[in-house]
């Protein structure tokens, strides 16, 4: 055979419709994206100053090492730059830390309905995966320690989890970790960490140090910057110098680096994205439940949905209208669709629409 048999067995990741394709298909001239939890308030007017002012320095090689950019982070999260690696996006940093630690008889743990590229990743690089399944919209975490077996490398836990917006709180988390092998690594994935609205939360900066955690941030949503492609993880030292061999030199480029700096000292933008997706969350609440619609409370930037139908139809019809969002089929979610809190105007036409579609 031409291909690698585990190549067989992936799932290709579907993302979110893009807005121009949806605009030719139907003929429309104006459509809302609220389907992969970006940020509805566009990008960080400092990084987008940062990125015009370096564009002449692109026939050089972006630094490898991003000094400017771990510097600012280490200073920004009091820790030391060796304790972060950067990645093209966060979704690199999952293919580098299972090359780095996952041996091709060991296995992965994830949760069920949780952010696919853990699995496709982890079998594109040909590794067992266990999934277990979610109890209440939440992680297992009972469940998932049950499975862990002596050919358990790693567990991924998006926290809070996408597509749910659940989190696991400080207690759960702790009691998890305390009972954690040696052995396992845990991965803390808080790609939607700036969101959180509650005190129940556990930062994963407060645990890597004490266990075998690696915490994964991305600038992908809340810094705006989800075209740019960069994330990072904060480990041990000893853990991101082995992860550091699997990096490839020039994996984030050099206007991903300024504007990830300028978007760091950016607090107006990133202030000014918390407050509407606080206000928004509770506009889409409220709006929600007067259409008696059910959905799954969210810390994040994005809300379950229970149609009550088959979400991929509701997707589909909904398209006609020029508004996107996420069906949920391919998270084992027949009859949701996942929406990302938008602006005031784009959250009206989502509710108008979802209105019109669901009656
Ligand atoms: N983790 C989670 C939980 C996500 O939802 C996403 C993006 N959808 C990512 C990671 C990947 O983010 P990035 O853009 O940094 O690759």
């Amino acid at each position: 055979m031409l291909v690698r048999k585990n190549i067989l067995k992936v799932t290709p990741y579907v993302g979110g419709k893009p807005i121009e394709e949806t605009k030719r298909q139907f003929g429309l001239k104006e459509v809302i994206k609220l389907a992969s939890n970006e940020n509805p308030l566009g990008a960080s007017p400092k990084a987008l100053k940062a990125i015009k002012d370096f564009l002449v320095n692109i026939n050089r090689y972006p630094d490898s090492n991003s000094f400017y950019l771990k510097n600012k982070l280490a200073k920004k999260l009091r820790l030391n730059p060796q304790n972060l690696i950067l990645g093209n996006g966060s979704d690199e940093i999952i293919d580098i830390i299972i090359k780095t630690f996952v041996e091709d008889d060991e296995n992965i743990i994830i949760s069920g309905s949780t952010f696919l590229e853990y699995e496709i990743i982890a079998k594109v690089n040909n590794k067992e995966v266990i999934t277990v399944p979610l109890k209440n919209f939440k992680y297992d975490l009972t469940a998932i320690k049950n499975k862990i077996n002596r050919k358990t490398k790693l567990v991924f836990i998006a926290n809070p989890n996408n597509p749910t917006g659940t989190f696991v709180s400080k207690a759960e988390l702790e009691d998890f970790l305390s009972t954690l092998p040696n052995s396992v690594i845990l991965v803390l994935d808080e790609a939607y960490d700036t969101f959180i609205d509650t005190s129940d939360y556990p930062f994963g900066i407060n645990y890597f140090q004490m266990n075998n955690c690696i915490v994964m941030k991305t600038f992908s949503k809340a810094y705006g910057l989800a075209g740019l492609r960069i994330g990072f993880a904060i480990a041990k030292e000893e853990l991101v110098s082995f992860m550091e061999r699997v990096r490839q030199p020039f994996n984030v480029n050099s206007l991903a680096q300024v504007a990830a700096v300028a978007a760091l000292e950016d607090s107006k933008f990133l202030a000014a994205t918390k407050k509407n997706n606080l206000i928004e969350k509770k506009f889409l609440y409220k709006n929600l439940r007067d259409l008696n619609v059910s959905f799954v409370p969210t810390v994040t930037n994005f809300i379950l949905i229970d149609t009550g139908k088959d979400g991929v139809e509701v997707f589909k019809e909904m398209l006609k209208y020029g508004v996107i969002v996420r069906d949920m089929q391919q998270y084992g979610l027949k009859s949701f669709i996942r929406v990302t809190i938008g602006t005031r105007k784009e959250n009206e036409k989502f509710i108008a629409v979802i209105k019109k579609v669901l009656k």
